[in-house]
């Protein structure tokens, strides 16, 4: 595979960006090599500069569930872009994908557009600290939660990748309030609520912890969860970020059965633009500046642009059959790769919900992964470096990190999953010789 457009610029994009990336799992540092430049993306594929083709699974890192440049996107966005860009003063169009948000996920009576994940859960916090009057939060080790300070602790996705165990620049007294726990531990979580019982504002979750790879919650664990916060007077704050939109209509959430007191939106309602949100309980978002005290804003927040795009890709995904179509291929695709790698004799771990994927490398067969620990302990990034770069070479782009997710779109045929397939026994077959 020639990839010298890719190599030339990014040797060039190094000199202007660190790392020569704008977010850091891009930059390929856990699996080596050279990160492709993307040009076009059409469906399910996408293109870089040197012109090679890639069925792709990182899909953004989730936001396009219709696949790249779905026509009904591209073409509401046509229409909307003559309107003009931004206005920074209210449209009927926030309104509208905020009752379409709350008529499909069921705890949320009203949201507040933000521009990225990390926005959504920066300011559910603040909201969360100013209706408890407390100050402390939880949160799980290899969740991550974007890039805010209070956030930066045990955290998974990128700092994970990285092995960095924090960020320097991050105040000792910002993350003095963080607590953490092991995911899937509500021993942990009951232990935390005994020694602080009144001063834990939120207890914040990924209900599938994906940015350490992929983890299932256990059991009676989100509900557990729930009940413990509902017990002491905290908030119950499910990150879904990544899920909502993704795993089922109503999100984990609905999956789950929880009734969270604040929901993080981004990725999926934004249909490929920038866009978060934080969403959750009348009484409790009825705090939110300027109709209550606590202040958070934005220039671009409710952009038109995102707004349209959000619009079309959720209305789009709750056509008949939509979600059924994409849990169908995410399965079908995991039960192969599973079936490969045991025909190659290569012990893996893998899940799927709704049209969210995860695999790991296991270091020793029968290992099981439920948390970061046994992530760190268990999943063997060399040897996924090494099945990631056969499949790139194959024409597959999975993520470029072991303790990242993958997702398929609605334009992830039986067929395409039947060709990765294909290419995943050939990648497994060699990966296993090696
Ligand atoms: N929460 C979760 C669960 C995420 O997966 C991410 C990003 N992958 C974020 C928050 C942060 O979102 P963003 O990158 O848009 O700031």
């Amino acid at each position: 595979m020639n990839t010298s457009q890719s190599e030339s610029l990014f040797a060039q994009a190094q000199h202007l960006i660190p790392g020569g990336v704008n977010s850091p799992v891009r930059a390929f540092r856990s699996v080596g090599g050279t990160p492709r430049f993307i040009e076009r993306g059409e469906g399910v594929y996408a293109w870089d500069a040197d012109g090679n083709r890639y069925i792709d699974y990182v899909l953004s890192w989730g936001p396009l569930v219709l696949g790249h440049a779905h026509p009904k996107v591209v073409e509401a966005l046509q229409k909307a872009l003559p309107r003009g860009t931004s206005y920074g003063a209210p449209t009927a169009l926030e309104s509208q994908l905020a009752e379409l948000v709350i008529a499909t996920v069921p705890s949320i009576e009203m949201i507040r557009f933000v521009n990225s994940g990390t926005e959504a859960t920066m300011s559910a916090l603040r909201l969360a600290r100013a209706y408890t009057g407390r100050e402390k939060i939880v949160k799980m080790a290899g969740c991550y939660h974007g890039h805010a300070d209070m956030l930066l602790v045990q955290a998974g996705s990128g700092v994970a990748t990285l092995g960095l165990p924090d960020s320097p620049g991050v105040p000792a007294a910002t993350v003095a309030n963080t607590l953490t726990a092991e995911f899937n531990d509500l021993d942990a979580i009951r232990a935390l609520f005994d020694q602080f019982s009144n001063e834990i504002a939120a207890v914040i979750v990924e209900p599938i912890a994906a940015n350490m790879g992929f983890v299932l919650p256990a059991a009676g664990y989100l509900q557990g969860l729930q009940a413990l916060c509902r017990q002491h007077g905290a908030l119950f704050i499910l990150d879904e970020v990544m899920t909502g939109f993704r795993v089922a209509p109503g999100g984990a959430q609905q999956v789950w059965n929880l009734d969270p007191d604040i929901t993080c939106l981004g990725k999926v309602i934004g249909g490929g633009l920038p866009v978060g949100a934080y969403a959750g309980k009348r009484e409790i978002m009825q705090m939110v500046a300027p109709a209550g005290s606590m202040y958070q804003a934005g220039t671009l927040s409710g952009n038109p642009l995102a707004m349209t795009a959000g619009l079309i890709t959720i209305q789009t995904l709750l056509e008949p059959g939509v979600f059924e179509a994409m849990a169908d291929a995410a399965f079908s695709l995991i039960q192969g790769i599973q079936s490969a790698a045991a025909s190659s004799d290569v012990p893996i771990q893998a899940g799927q919900a709704g049209s969210m994927f995860g695999f790991y490398f296991l270091k020793q067969a029968g290992a099981a992964i439920n948390n970061y620990a046994d992530a760190k302990r268990f999943a063997d990034t060399a040897r996924y470096a090494r099945f990631f770069h056969a499949m790139l070479e194959a024409g597959i782009y999975f993520a470029p990190s072991q303790f990242e997710a993958g997702f398929v779109s609605s334009a992830h045929t039986e067929a395409i999953i039947r060709e990765t397939v294909a290419r995943a026994e050939e990648a497994l077959a060699q990966v296993a010789a090696e």
